[in-house]
């Protein structure tokens, strides 16, 4: 039987690999495409890593797995925590596959930690904390350490680091192949997948300096900086040889990315624009209010630093007695953020997040939410929704696309997902929730640095025994590779699974419906019901600091 080798190449888009392949940069890869099948892959909603990775592996739609973003509301609160995959409860291919007695290795997933308890070893990615216990089992971690391995670079982006931050982006690279050649050399394995973090995180800085057309651009720079995408793409490549090698023949290789890549021309606050509409409303600054938070933020009880106390699961039933606002006016955060800021007595509509999400401020769902679900939340989110296809930038249109929830979403975390994600300018413009309350401009340049941005579709190649199919095929859904996997295994495919088997480009004459269209609106029951959040699931405060910390380096949070 042959084993499978996943290879994710965070936001590897045909855009680029295929012209690069043809122009001979980027042999490996080149050999897959050639030698196999691939296709375009069309991601999940909204267009991160978060909710992508975790449908990749699982062929669950989000409101399956309730994975959304990197951070989700805190219970009770309008404040953010980051997201664990514990938080919530649904089965991966490497849950499916142990449980069939086949072993797997998975390294470097984002959102996976904690580490599921695997037949093999589990290394969770990005969101996990240096400091936690990222690997599975536990005492791999100090082995992994000892390798050299890194589980995340350590230089924040700044103009004027860019050589240091590229080579310990490509240092954390090589690290985490090493510790994967020798995992797959060591460890029995039928199933093994690793996640390259790489050419998303070059393309999010470095996307003008590549891209003559786009407003940042500086043609000074270009002989600098203007290979920095397509180095790190052949960086790449021979990382995708040395595995494929490690491997062997007898392997099936599948290369996927979670999203594509494109430029990012301007951030769209749409947190302003809901103000100007009248669905946001902010609090009216208090003179007295501000001051004793001033002076308490001077005696350093900042909220912070009572996060021990607050944040604890157990506080969640005493913290929730006490009035969001009273809270707030209590414990100013060292920071300000939205929670601070918007007067949520009179806000019917927010944006959090950085791609185009919207949520309603709904009864029986956010803290303090006053539009009542049904008739009403409907209504407000048809109102939005027209109003957003007024909404223009230079006398043009901004919004292509606006996706409601039901339509989306299903299952027991469904109604943990944006109510609107909205795509404009094909990504170009995309929302920034995190510094937008500081003026009244809806618009602006880029300010976190950030010039590339994902893209809806993605890609997917497959190539090895298990293939028969050939060359470019029509587009696929990510939510397909889970049961591809699975199928390529000859392992049963579980009931909740939404995507379905490729069977077309694998040669097993598996013919698996799923169990539910994932764009269509399901009667299904559990849509109704609400399964809660695991309240033993979160970080401590540590922890959630390190996360954070990370999150903000990246841009993903201010
Ligand atoms: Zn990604």
């Amino acid at each position: 039987m042959s084993r499978i080798l996943v290879i994710g190449l965070d936001a590897a888009d045909l855009d680029l690999i295929e012209p690069w392949v043809t122009a001979g940069h980027l042999p490996h890869i080149g050999r897959i495409l050639q030698s196999g099948a691939y296709a375009p892959m069309r991601t999940t909603l909204p267009v991160m890593s978060p909710p992508a990775w975790t449908s990749m592996i699982s062929g669950l739609n989000p409101g399956k797995h309730g994975i959304y973003d990197f951070v989700r509301l805190l219970p009770g609160s309008y404040r953010l925590t980051s997201v664990r995959r514990d938080q919530t409860n649904f089965r991966t291919i490497f849950d499916h596959a142990s449980a069939h007695n086949r072993s797997v290795i998975a390294m470097n997933i984002p959102v996976t930690y904690p580490p599921a308890t695997v037949r093999g070893v589990m290394v969770a990615g990005l969101g996990a904390p240096e400091t936690g216990q990222f690997a599975y089992p536990s005492d791999l971690r100090d082995e992994l350490l000892h390798w050299g391995y890194r589980l995340d670079t350590d230089v924040a982006f700044a103009p004027g680091r860019e050589q240091e931050w590229l080579a310990d982006l490509t240092a954390v690279t090589h690290s985490q192949t090493q510790a994967m050649v020798r995992l797959m050399q060591r460890e029995p394995w039928e199933l093994a997948m690793i996640v390259y973090r790489a050419i998303d995180e070059v393309e999010t800085f470095f996307w003008h300096h590549m891209d003559a057309t786009h407003p940042q651009h500086d043609p000074h720079a270009v002989a600098q900086f203007g290979s920095a995408i397509l180095d790190i793409h052949r960086m790449l490549d021979t990382e995708v040889g040395k595995l494929i090698d490690t491997a062997g023949p007898e392997t099936t290789v599948v290369l996927a990315s979670d999203h594509g890549g494109g430029p990012q021309h301007k951030e769209v606050f749409l947190n302003v624009w809901l103000e100007q509409q009248g669905w946001l409303h902010r609090q009216q600054p208090r003179r007295l209010n501000k001051l004793r938070k001033n002076m308490m933020r001077h005696l350093h009880l900042t909220r912070e630093n009572l996060a021990p106390i607050l944040d604890w699961p157990l506080a969640w039933k005493i913290r929730n007695r006490i009035p969001m606002q009273v809270q707030h006016a209590l414990v100013p955060e060292a920071t300000v953020t939205l929670a601070d800021i918007v007067d949520w007595s009179q806000t019917c509509a927010y944006s959090m997040g950085n791609i185009g999400q919207i949520y309603v401020n709904l009864q029986g769902r956010e803290p303090e939410g006053i539009v009542a679900p049904g008739l009403e939340y409907e209504q407000l989110l048809d109102k939005i929704t027209a109003a957003l296809f007024e909404l223009k930038d230079d006398g043009q249109p901004v919004v292509d696309a606006v996706y409601r929830s039901r339509d989306i979403y299903h299952g027991p975390y469904a109604t943990y997902g944006p109510d609107l994600n909205v795509i404009m300018r094909g990504m170009a413009y995309t929302a920034q929730s995190w510094r937008e309350m500081a003026g009244a401009e809806i618009f602006s340049i880029s300010g976190t640095h950030y010039t590339g941005i994902h893209r809806p579709v993605g890609m997917l190649a497959l190539s090895g025994p298990l293939v028969t199919g050939r060359g470019r095929q029509p587009e696929v859904q990510i939510l397909d590779v889970a049961p591809t996997i699975l199928a390529g295994m000859d392992l049963p495919l579980p009931d909740e699974i939404d995507g379905r088997c490729l069977s077309e480009l694998l040669g097993i004459g598996h013919v698996n419906e799923p169990s539910a269209p994932h764009t269509s609106i399901t009667s299904d029951r559990r849509e109704v019901e609400r399964d809660e959040l695991n309240p033993t699931a979160w970080a401590t405060p540590d922890e959630e600091e390190e996360v954070l910390a990370r999150l903000r380096d990246l841009g993903y949070l201010e």
